[in-house]
């Protein structure tokens, strides 16, 4: 069952319960079976969708709730909880914070070409964008025109950097550039390390890992960066990784399919998901069939792996976090989608359950945010993003600042639609909250008081909650678009249409 129709099951069922003209145990019952088929359907783990039920069942206490209480929003809020729970793989060892200075060292294990360097800088990028002082420092000197890369990215980006040609002692490089910036109390220090290998084990001193680690007094996160592309290895890797240095958070790079290799890299990572889907059914960290596998074998898990992923979105995703979890014992934050600075997706939970049940815009909202503001940013995206027949009048619509609701779920469908964000946009977002929109059309977001919010939540199958932040962020959205009101519009022409 592929994702968006998961979402839509799980969400009819909600509604069908909030419909009922009393909510007994039967009721609840009818829904969490409904959500329970949706779910096994998916490929969800028995134990999880089993567990996930009685969890339910156990908060609601229907017989025991006193008279009064809002029955359909408790247990809409108790199923939200625990789908959260049941993906909610932990958090990072740390969070960085605004205003305290953070250092966050990024390594990786294969020496080049795995995604570090050009994820440091969108990880920067997109602090940046939430008003963050940033500052990239460049310790790699292992690969030729590391530099001169963080370089040129942190100068397209308008962040600081670190760096030398000339200086070979790389401990000695990111001890002064993070003592630069803490003097300048930036709010995150991101350390760019060179590549290591895990079965070179001299490798590690030569590089001085670890004096680098107690150099900088032990950063505050060391984040993985693993490649997808290179397959089972980045699983042995990662778990022979992670018992040398304390990873606190993984990011798993190059999930569009389009790195350079093209079918082969599409293969690897459908196999790498074949592999997380047997690490998670064997609950151990190790696929024993594999080992000593001959390259017969490998075709028939790569084929697999291809009809898995066709088949299952939802558990994709889930065997991908469960794969660094098993691996690293670290939440994997971030998915690099691609070679462009605004090409990631931030794992978050809640965001993606809201988008799960359909309130899409809370997290299209989120990431149109993480390019708002800048223009040039905002334009080359719009020109990969947007089918070129529709640009002249979605510009046209952006220069009145005209932002309705339906407006910019259109404008969502058809980004989607267009599929440029590569497998993992597609099969992480949507929207499908056709239903509240309907109910918001007929009232204007401005006056919208608690009865009408409520009225309106019940209509749709939603919480109340999930209504009120989507409001919030419609309120964002259209202020952030107002300010496109007078945007000079390009001629044909000039607008390069591709
Ligand atoms: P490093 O050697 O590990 O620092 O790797 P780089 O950051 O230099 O990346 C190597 C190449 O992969 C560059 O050409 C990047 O543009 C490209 N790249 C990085 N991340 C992605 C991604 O998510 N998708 C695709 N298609 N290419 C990527």
């Amino acid at each position: 069952m592929a994702l968006a129709q998961l979402g839509g099951a799980i969400a009819r069922a909600i509604q069908q319960m909030s419909n009922a003209t009393v909510v007994d145990e039967k009721v609840l019952n009818e829904c969490l079976n409904e959500i329970n088929r949706a779910l096994l359907s998916a490929d969800g783990r028995f134990h999880l969708v089993r567990d996930m039920q009685n969890n339910v069942k156990r908060i609601v206490s229907i017989d025991h709730l006193a008279a009064g209480h809002n029955k359909r929003r408790i247990i809409q809020q108790a199923i939200f909880n625990e789908l959260c729970n049941m993906l909610d793989l932990g958090k990072p060892s740390f969070t960085p914070k605004k205003g305290k200075t953070s250092v966050i060292m990024f390594l990786c294990i294969i020496m080049t070409g795995s995604g570090k360097t050009t994820m440091c800088t969108k990880y920067a990028f997109y602090h940046q964008k939430k008003g963050w002082k940033l500052a990239l420092v460049c310790a790699d000197n292992f690969r030729v025109g590391a530099f001169d890369q963080l370089k040129q990215n942190a100068t397209k980006a308008k962040i600081p950097f670190y760096g030398s040609y000339t200086e070979s002692d790389l401990v000695k490089i990111a001890v002064e550039g993070v003592e630069t910036f803490k003097k300048e109390n930036c709010d995150l220090i991101i350390v760019d390390t060179s590549g290591h290998h895990k079965q070179k084990a001299a490798l590690f001193e030569d590089t001085c890992l670890y004096m680098l680690r107690d150099m900088l007094q032990k950063p505050d996160l060391i984040v993985f960066v693993m490649d997808s592309s290179i397959g089972q290895a980045a699983f042995d890797q990662a778990q022979a990784f992670k018992q040398s240095v304390p990873v606190g958070a993984v990011i798993v790079t190059k999930m569009d399919g389009h790195a350079k290799g093209g079918g082969a890299l599409t293969c690897s990572r459908a196999y790498m998901l074949w592999v997380c889907v047997h690490v998670s059914l064997n609950g151990s960290g190790y696929d024993p069939i594999l080992k000593g596998s001959s390259a017969m074998n490998i075709t028939g898990y790569i084929l697999r792996g291809i009809l898995i992923l066709g088949t299952s979105d939802f558990m994709g995703y889930v065997n991908l976090c469960q794969l660094s979890i098993t691996a690293t014992k670290s939440p994997v934050i971030f998915i690099d989608t691609g070679e462009h600075m605004d090409e990631f997706v931030v794992l978050d939970v809640k965001p993606f359950v809201s988008w799960l049940l359909g309130s899409g815009l809370i997290f299209w909202g989120k990431l149109f945010h993480t390019f708002m503001g800048d223009w040039s940013g905002f334009m080359d995206k719009f020109h990969r993003m947007v089918p070129k027949d529709q640009q002249p009048e979605l510009l046209q619509k952006l220069s009145e600042g005209k932002s309705t609701l339906r407006f910019l779920n259109a404008m969502f469908q058809n980004i989607l639609k267009m599929g440029l964000m590569g497998q993992v946009f597609s099969m992480l977002l949507g929207f499908n909250s056709e239903l509240m929109l309907k109910e918001l059309e007929s009232s204007n977001p401005k006056i919208m008081n608690e009865s009408r919010i409520m009225r309106i939540a019940r209509g749709s199958g939603r919480l109340d909650g999930e209504v009120m932040e989507m409001l919030e962020e419609y309120k964002q959205l259209a202020k952030s678009l107002s300010k496109m009101k007078g945007l000079k519009i390009p001629t044909r022409g000039a607008m390069n249409l591709r």
